[in-house]
Parts: C-alpha cells; sequence; structure tokens
C-alpha cells in the first residue's frame, strides 16, 4: 500500500511558524491583520470564510470580513477593496472567487494593493510567480502542494510531473512554481487527449480538475507521487477528492488524502502570508520614519 501523506504535519510546522511570527509582531504592537471581501452568500464560501476566522482567531490574527451582495456592481466592490488598501491595520486581502458572473475579475482584483494580494489574485502577482522574480504572494493552494512535496521529501529536480488542471487559482501558477524547481511539468485539461496515457510516465501527478475520481489506476504507476487538490463531494455529499483514492493507493508510492490532505495545508500558508505582508509594511514604515 501507498504511504499517505498527510497534511496535518505539514500545517502544524507552518502554524508553528506563523505563531512565532505573531509573537515577535506582538511585540512590536502590531497586531497581523486579513481582509476577506465576499459577494453573495454562497454557502461553501462563507463556510471557508468562518473556517479561517476561527483558525486565525486561535493563532492570534485578526480577520475583518466584508460582503456584498451577489447583485452588487463593480464599483461597489472596488470601493471596498479601496478601503482595503487604504486601512493600515490591514496587511492582507483575501477576495473569495468566483464573483459574480456579471463581474470583470480580472478588472477588479487587479484593484487590489499587491502588497496585500495574499492569495495572488491580481496580475502583478501572476506575473510575479510566472517570471519567478519573488517579489509577490503565491496562490496559497500551489504553494501548499510544495510544501507537502518538500516535507515528504519528493525531490523534484528533473522529475517528470503532471499537472491536472490549467485555472489560475492552482494549476497554471502550480505548474510555474515546479518550473522553477527544476521539475518537467506536462500540463493536462480538459482538452487533452489520453491524459491516463500522459499521467501513467510521470513521477508524480497532481489533481486540481475539481472532477469526482477523475484520476483511477490507469493514471498512475507503482513508483508515482500522487497529490489530490480536488474538492468534490459523492453522491451522499461526502467530501473527496480528484482521485479514487480506494483504487489508486495500492497503485503508487504515495498519495495525499481527500479531506486531511492538501487542504489542511492552505489555510496555513495564507497565515503565513499576511504575517509576511505585516513584517513587510512595518519595514517598510520603519525605514520611512
Ligand atoms: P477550475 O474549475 O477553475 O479549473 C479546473 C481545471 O481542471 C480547468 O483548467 C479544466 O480544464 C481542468 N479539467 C476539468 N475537467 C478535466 C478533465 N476531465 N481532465 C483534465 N482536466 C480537467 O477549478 P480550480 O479553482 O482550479 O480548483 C480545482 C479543484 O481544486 C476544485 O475541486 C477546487 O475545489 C479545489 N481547490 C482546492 C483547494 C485546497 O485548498 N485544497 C483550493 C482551491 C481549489
Amino acid at each position: 500500500m501507498g504511504e499517505i501523506l498527510y497534511g496535518k504535519p505539514v500545517a502544524a510546522a507552518i502554524w508553528n511558524e506563523v505563531g512565532a511570527g505573531v509573537e515577535s509582531l506582538g511585540k512590536r504592537g502590531i497586531q497581523p491583520c486579513l481582509s476577506i471581501i465576499r459577494m453573495g452568500q454562497d454557502q461553501s464560501a462563507e463556510s471557508y470564510e468562518n473556517s479561517i476566522v476561527s483558525r486565525f482567531q486561535k493563532v492570534g490574527i485578526a480577520v475583518k470580513c466584508s460582503a456584498v451582495s451577489q447583485n452588487a456592481d463593480e464599483e461597489a466592490l472596488t470601493e471596498i477593496i479601496q478601503k482595503v488598501n487604504l486601512d493600515e491595520s490591514v496587511h492582507g486581502c483575501m477576495i473569495l472567487r468566483p464573483l459574480s458572473q456579471h463581474i470583470d475579475e480580472f478588472r477588479v482584483l487587479e484593484k487590489l494593493e499587491p502588497a496585500k494580494d495574499v492569495d495572488c489574485a491580481g496580475r502583478m502577482s501572476l506575473g510575479g510567480v510566472f517570471s519567478g522574480s519573488g517579489d509577490y504572494f503565491c496562490p496559497c493552494t500551489a504553494e501548499a502542494c510544495m510544501n507537502m512535496l518538500d516535507y515528504y521529501n519528493v525531490p523534484l529536480r528533473g522529475a517528470r510531473v503532471a499537472v491536472i488542471g490549467r485555472s489560475l487559482v492552482v494549476g497554471r501558477p502550480l505548474a510555474m512554481m515546479l518550473q522553477q524547481r527544476d521539475a518537467t511539468v506536462t500540463m493536462c485539461h480538459s482538452k487533452t487527449p489520453d491524459a491516463a496515457k500522459i499521467c501513467r510516465e510521470q513521477d508524480i501527478v497532481i489533481s486540481a480538475a475539481g472532477k469526482l475520481r477523475l484520476v483511477d489506476e490507469s493514471y498512475t504507476n507503482c513508483r508515482q507521487i500522487v497529490l489530490d487538490v480536488g474538492i468534490d463531494s459523492d453522491k451522499d455529499g461526502n467530501i473527496c477528492g480528484d482521485v479514487d483514492f480506494e483504487r489508486v493507493r495500492d497503485a503508487v508510492a504515495a498519495i495525499s488524502p481527500v479531506p486531511r490532505g492538501v487542504g489542511s495545508v492552505t489555510t496555513a500558508v495564507l497565515a503565513r502570508h499576511v504575517v509576511a505582508a505585516a513584517q513587510k509594511s512595518m519595514k517598510k514604515t520603519e525605514e520611512n520614519s
């Protein structure tokens, strides 16, 4: 049976780092603060927001939540973002997506100050990830995947990796981050013919397609590491991933489960970004004073 790569120890190591950062900022009179902006009343967005609030409170990070109706126009949304940009007590901001269909997501997201863009929503931040400049925050989920691979000592240099899914939230930036670590990356998406054949030839497969049980044993080989980013639900409402865990776990060297895999690391990465944003802002204030 393949090793199960749980997210919990990876997240615990990050939360320790976050706790130390919060404490040291506290000694300088600064409490890191995240703003969450939500549009509409989507149940999964609300429960994600609530889980961030309760987890962040435990570690001493403040959270300010703003919500606009799903019919709000771009101007109303932009106004909230601009308030966040000007609020010196807010260090990072996460705009929950997807936004309503009538909103031009790109146009709105790029209004957020890049220094506060802790989940890499704007074009500047994405450009930073694609160029490898290191000046901006990477998308939290993509970084969580990298942290999982590093924690479990999965070598990346020269590794062949398939990333399934090409969204700007996970797949595409993740592919760039893997390439920057000298992996050879193949991207598979909904129009890729015979993705199973491509994936079978890889050392690592990371699935972020949002398609229940897309990846079965025909995508795998016995030396392979599989990370499952997908959050899907089965016909009984149970949370599952893109990978058919029961069929794949015996066919590979290691696999991350859903739940208790990558998802547990993502919120910890977000907290790390908020602390880093607060530290950068403090440094800037000190340099200018
Ligand atoms: P998305 O819908 O924006 O993108 C999905 C991508 O998968 C698309 O590029 C599409 O081409 C590709 N795809 C769809 N069907 C495919 C198929 N049959 N074969 C190959 N590729 C296919 O979704 P997203 O925002 O990138 O999220 C992907 C999944 O990751 C979702 O299940 C989402 O819930 C989950 N997610 C998890 C976390 C986490 O913290 N674990 C965070 C964000 C997203």
